[in-house]
């Protein structure tokens, strides 16, 4: 079922829900937030939040790519680094411009890699991919965002579900490093930690550190990548309007 957040059936399964959960149950079993723009409110967006819907598996951890968390937060994971070349399952790997690992490893095609170096598209940088024998897979490369993280800020809303602010904390970093295991709301960014990149990441993180599974930045592009990435015509993407504060 779709229904409008303001629909006040949206409210009724939220208060449905918080019953089945006390009798330990759930009203629904899973959820999505999508949100559509007119053309005026695309127009006037100075910053987006890329969505890359084509998620696979196995991950890196999977075929051999490692790890380092000497440095990661004992509590939630974050700054685990790569510590070598991103190896994966050719085969595994979507016919897709842009592909996401269940990890979060981002995965270009060396034609949408062309794409971006021709539109001096900044904030990015491109390693390579290798199979789990070593062997570099010259059709793809590791999309790495290279610019300075930004900060996501309130009114940005993170929680466990539309019905669930995670009010315990439970999914949050006490060092501030993971705000929640979901974004409910569209993202606020701090413009004044922009450094001006087409591509940037947020320095917080989403999400949770779940075995092969690590909390994960927010991608926010430019006007002019979201335009770049729309003529392309690339399928599984998904760009929603962010905000600078
Ligand atoms: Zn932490």
């Amino acid at each position: 079922m779709r229904l409008p957040m303001d629909d006040p059936r949206v409210q009724l399964i939220g208060e449905l829900n918080s019953e089945f959960r006390r009798a330990g149950s759930s009203f629904f079993r899973g959820w999505d937030i999508t949100r559509h723009y007119t053309p005026e409110e695309v127009r006037a967006a100075e910053v987006f939040q890329l969505i890359i819907r084509s998620v696979f598996e196995p991950c890196g951890e999977m075929c051999g790519t490692e790890y380092d968390e000497s440095l990661a937060c004992r509590q939630c994971g974050a700054g685990s680094r790569q510590a070598t070349d991103l190896q994966l399952e050719p085969e595994s790997i979507p016919r897709r411009q842009l592909s996401v690992t269940i990890a979060g490893e981002i995965v270009i095609s060396s034609r949408l890699v062309q794409a971006f170096q021709a539109h001096g598209i900044t904030g990015a940088a491109f390693l390579p991919v290798r199979d789990p024998a070593g062997q570099v897979l010259e059709d793809w490369h590791q999309l790495v965002v290279t610019s300075s993280p930004v900060d996501l800020v309130p009114p940005t809303l993170v929680g466990m579900g539309p019905f669930d602010v995670d009010a315990k904390g439970q999914y949050r970093c006490p060092r501030g490093h993971v705000l929640g295991l979901n974004l409910l709301s569209e993202p606020w960014v701090k413009k004044e930690s922009h450094d001006g990149s087409d591509l940037v990441r947020t320095r917080q993180l989403i999400g949770a550190r779940m075995g092969v599974l690590h909390p994960h930045p927010l991608l926010l592009i430019s006007p002019k990548l979201f335009q770049l990435l729309r003529e392309l015509k690339l399928g599984r993407l998904t760009a929603e309007v962010a905000h600078w504060v």
